[in-house]
């Protein structure tokens, strides 16, 4: 095996991976509030990367902005593949 079929090989199976991991695991943390579902003020978003021992409030006082208190978003592929499908349903029916 050549060091150019194990790249090849590895380009291939990058996105087979990712469509995959979109299948098992639409879901993934919301990256605005790490998965809490909670608001997160600027001053604590700075405090989160200025501060390596910042703890993070854990009272709920508002839902998160992005995610709407879910603390869950769709990944990108999961989301185009929803765009395909209802655009192949739209233009099927
Ligand atoms: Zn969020």
């Amino acid at each position: 095996m050549t060091p150019n079929t194990l790249a090849g090989l590895l380009v291939l199976a990058l996105p087979v991976g990712y469509a995959l991991l979109c299948w098992l695991s639409p879901f993934a943390a919301c990256r605005f509030c790490d998965g809490t579902g909670n608001h997160v003020s600027w001053w604590e978003r700075r405090q989160a990367r200025t501060n390596p021992n910042h703890k993070p409030k854990r009272r709920i006082r508002k839902p998160c902005r992005r995610c709407k208190g879910t603390g869950a978003r769709l990944r990108i592929g999961r989301r185009i593949h929803n765009a395909g499908r209802r655009l192949h349903h739209d233009g099927t029916r």
